[in-house]
């Protein structure tokens, strides 16, 4: 609770603190899919000192959840040199790694690294599905792709790692949403958001997104925790287009390949430009921050789109932490 008291007024007088980063050291992709373009930019890979960096960089000492993204995060030639080395400097550390499990073999060689050399429980690896067999190889444009991810989700588990499932709806698999929940694994039913890696609003028109709403928040219901009261707030937010909390900025930031430092994953544009990693420093521009985190309170990079809302997987934390909202939406203040 002191936690929660300590980061609500650190919300509340815009106090920058960095606790969370997503790197996205690379954007190559083995997969092609519909929903997303990250696999049609550059192969650039972050570098080696850039990322000695960030493990270093006393400004992200205070850091607790790191999330290895891309692109396929496992691509990038220093992924295992790189979590080894980010666990063992920082002890409490907790990664988040969404991998799409289609190269199993050399998915299976690094997880094996990592585990014989730091404490590899500390990870957290969600392996995205789009639908069964077929369905799921259409969406990814890489045939043989269901089976190969789902040897890389068995091998995994087999290794004692304890990887989850994330699903994405658009048209042709919302009918299988579930069979796949009700696969062994756990599962994270993403909302489709509007912002800048997923660009093609277009696949996501056909479904039924309020019955798919609906499908989701029966699945929050069956987990355990003060967290589902975060996520259902997530959604019943979304659905009324009701501006949000999000942390993006001031506590939570995205690293990208080539070092820049960035409000969230979603945006690109030179505006939401907060800092770089060069190879033998780190700058932060505090004065843009806090223009930014004045904009971002304000929703105004939250709907960009049309019809949809921002749904970066940072809008439900920074609602954890901002537990009084939380408290006055849960009895109907708000
Ligand atoms: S959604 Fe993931 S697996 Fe698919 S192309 Fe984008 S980065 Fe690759
Ligand atoms: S609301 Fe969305 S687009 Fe805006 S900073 Fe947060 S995650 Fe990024």
């Amino acid at each position: 609770m002191k936690l929660y008291i300590k980061e609500y007024f650190e919300n509340l007088f815009n106090i920058i603190r960095f606790d969370r980063i997503n790197l996205i050291a690379t954007w190559s992709c083995d997969y092609r899919c519909k929903t997303c373009q990250a696999w049609k930019r550059n192969d650039h890979m972050m570098s080696r000192e850039q990322a000695e960096q960030i493990i270093n960089f006393p400004g992200f000492k205070k850091i607790t959840q790191f999330d290895l993204e891309g692109g396929e995060a496992t691509r990038w030639l220093l992924f295992d040199w790189f979590l080894i080395k980010l666990l063992n400097t920082h002890p409490k550390l907790k990664v988040g790694i969404p991998c799409n499990g289609l190269n199993t073999d050399h998915i299976l060689k690094l997880f094996q690294n990592i585990k014989d050399n730091a404490d590899y429980k500390r990870i957290q690896i969600s392996i995205s599905l789009n639908g069964i067999g077929k369905t799921h190889d259409k969406i990814r444009g890489v045939k043989g792709g269901f089976d190969k991810t789902m040897n890389t989700l068995v091998g995994l588990k087999e290794m004692n790692y304890n990887p989850s499932i994330n699903f994405l709806p658009i048209a042709e698999n919302f009918d299988e949403l579930e069979l796949i929940k009700n696969m062994p694994y756990p599962l994270t039913l993403v909302v489709p958001s509007g912002s800048g890696k997923f660009e093609s609003e277009e696949d996501w028109a056909d479904y039924n997104f309020p019955e798919y709403l609906n499908a989701v928040r029966d699945h929050h219901k069956t987990l355990k925790g003060g967290w589902k009261w975060a996520l259902q707030y997530f959604v019943d937010h979304i659905e009324k287009r009701k501006i949000m909390s999000c942390y993006g900025a001031r506590s939570f930031i995205a690293i990208y390949p080539k070092g820049d430092i960035r409000t969230c994953i979603f945006r690109e544009d030179k505006d939401a430009l907060i800092g770089q990693v060069y190879d033998n420093r780190i700058d932060i521009y505090k004065d843009k921050i806090k223009q930014l985190t004045k904009e971002i309170k304000c929703g105004k990079c939250m709907y960009p789109n049309g019809h949809l809302v921002c749904g970066g997987q940072w809008i439900p934390q920074s609602i954890r932490r901002n537990i009084i909202e939380l408290i006055r939406w849960k009895i109907g203040l708000s």
